[in-house]
Parts: C-alpha cells; structure tokens; sequence
C-alpha cells in the first residue's frame, strides 16, 4: 500500500473511533489469525455491581461493609469500584463521605486487596489471596464461591483478622456487542481466546455465554503474554485485546495490541490500537480497515 492509502486507512479509523498509532500497527492487523482477549472489563461492561452478600458470622452489614469499603476505597480495580458503590447504601450519613482511614494499604495483582483498619486486618480477595495468608476457608464459604461461579459472577471473600466472615457475589454482564464480535470474527477463520484472572468457574460460563471456547483462568499478567507469544511461536499472527494494567505485558508482546479506550492509561499506552468506543465490534473495524488498505483484492 502506499503512504497515501496508510495515511487514508489511519485517518478513516480515527473518524470511526479506531485509533491506529502507525503504519505498522494498520498493516499487521489484516494477518491476525488469532485474537486473546481479556475478560473484565473487555468482554465484560467492566462495570460490576455487587447481587449478593452472606455474612458467616453474626455481624452487621452496615459494620462490615464499612471495613470493607475502608480497605477498597484504596484499590483502582473495578471490583473495588463496584465495592464501595454497594456499601454507601449501608451508611447512615450520606452527606459525610469519609471511610475510616486505612493503614498499611497492600493490593495484591489477581488476588484481592490487604489493608487495617479500625485495627483490625482486613482481606478482600479470592481464594488464593485467603490461601496465602493462611485463612480457612469454610465448606458454607466454598458453595457460595461455586454457586456464583456457575451464574457466571465472581464471588469475593472478605476476612478480618484472619478470620473468614463474608462472601459477596458481583455480577459484571457481557458488552452486547460481545457476542456478536466473536461470532463475526469465528465466521472469518478468526480464533478467539479469553484469558482472564478470574477463576475457573466464572470464566467458563462467561466464556460460554459470549461464544469462545478456549479459555485461561486464573492467569497472571505475565503468564497473559506468555500466552500472547506461545501463540506466536505456534505461528499465530496474534491480537490482544484489553483494558487492564495488568494486560499491558500481553498488549505489548502481541502483533497488535488493542486497548479498550474506556480502559487504564497504561492499556492505551502499551497498544498500537486504541477502540476509542470501548465497542468490540470495533476490533473487526480495525481488521477490515486493513484489509481493505494492505490487500489486493477489491
Ligand atoms: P481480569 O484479568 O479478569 O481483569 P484481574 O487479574 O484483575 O482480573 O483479577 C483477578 C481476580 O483477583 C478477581 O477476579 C478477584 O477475584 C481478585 N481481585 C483483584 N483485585 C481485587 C480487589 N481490589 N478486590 C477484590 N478482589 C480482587
Ligand atoms: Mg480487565
């Protein structure tokens, strides 16, 4: 293609919402033959909100979500965010907008979140994150976990001082373009992976409502790009499509990485693409808009 049809090709994108930074971003896209996409927040609207919570022990839900917030109000994730939004509901001030303060804040990358207060130590996470630490986790706690994984939402526990005293249930739907998307992409020999941080449960029935069946769960942000370029040596031209810092490995081992433009500034910086809509039909727009400039037909 020529300079002017890259040029042309770039700028029609950007009219569309489909920022492409080069040349060689626009020219790679038309060989994908494979897509990796991250789950929360790409194939997910990313907006969570919690549908449950079960306490194990006798506590009130106005204490507890107060802690639990204090430690949340911390972390950037979206999990958190949703979090926090829930446990305003519990506050007897609605003016007042201060959570008690949080010490010692840690957040943990695919597990969860640390942090004391009110001089007690509280742990908001997964099962490894409780695992790690040396919480028991009760068999009432685990068919909670299980239920929420089979209604494809992702159960989060919380504990103070070690001890188990919550399970909370979070619910983040597909983007309705998702399941179109995949489809569309399976229709032109386009493979799609989901890899996700998620557990196992949840991510297989995500995966089976939007139509992908190859998944990895429970995956760090390295062993993301891990994935990215064992695809490639298989000799898989490969996409990542994400949102997450925790993507940002992945967005920059793939041949063209794709960030949500909803997403954190480091996805939009490690990408070569950026989907100004946050709209998964838009990862086909990229792919067409190549097509049409690098090959020789039409
Ligand atoms: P994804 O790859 O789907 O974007 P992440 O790797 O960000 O997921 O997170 C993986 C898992 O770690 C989450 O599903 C959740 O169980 C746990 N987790 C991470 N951060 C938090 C947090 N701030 N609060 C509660 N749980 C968290
Ligand atoms: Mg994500």
């Amino acid at each position: 293609a020529t300079l002017t049809a890259v040029m042309v090709g770039t700028g029609v994108g950007a009219s569309q919402g489909v920022l492409i930074k080069g040349g060689q971003a626009l020219e790679r896209a038309h060989k994908v033959n494979c897509i990796v996409f991250d789950k929360t927040g790409t194939l997910t609207m990313g907006k969570p909100v919690v549908v449950k919570t079960k306490l194990l022990k006798n506590m009130v839900l106005r204490e507890f979500y107060e802690l639990v917030a204090a430690t949340e109000v911390n972390s950037e994730h979206p999990l958190a965010k949703a979090i926090v939004e829930y446990a305003k509901k519990f506050r007897d001030d609605e003016e007042n907008p201060a959570w008690p303060e949080a010490c010692d804040f840690v957040s943990i990358t695919g597990k969860g979140v640390k942090a004391t207060v009110k001089g007690r130590e509280i742990m908001v996470g997964n099962k490894n994150l409780m695992n790690d630490h040396k919480v028991i986790i009760p068999d009432d706690a685990e068919e909670l976990l299980a239920d929420s994984e089979d209604m494809a939402q992702t159960g989060i526990l919380v504990s103070i001082n070690s001890e188990l005293i919550g399970v909370l249930s979070v619910s983040d739907p597909l983007k309705p373009s998702a399941r179109e998307a995949i489809s569309i992409l399976k229709s032109m020999n386009i493979k799609s992976i989901m890899v996700t941080g998620d557990n196992w449960g949840t991510a297989n029935s995500i995966a089976r409502e939007v139509g992908i069946d190859s998944v990895i769960a429970e995956a760090k942000p390295e062993q993301k790009a891990e994935k990215v370029k064992e695809l490639q040596a298989a000799g898989h031209v490969v996409a990542m499509v994400g949102d997450g810092i925790n993507d940002s490995p992945a967005l920059v081992a793939a041949d063209v990485g794709m960030a949500i433009g909803a997403g954190t500034d480091i996805a939009i910086e490690a990408a070569d693409i950026v989907l100004m809509k946050s709209n998964l039909e838009d990862v086909i727009t990229a792919i067409d808009l190549s097509r049409k400039t690098f090959s020789r037909i039409r």
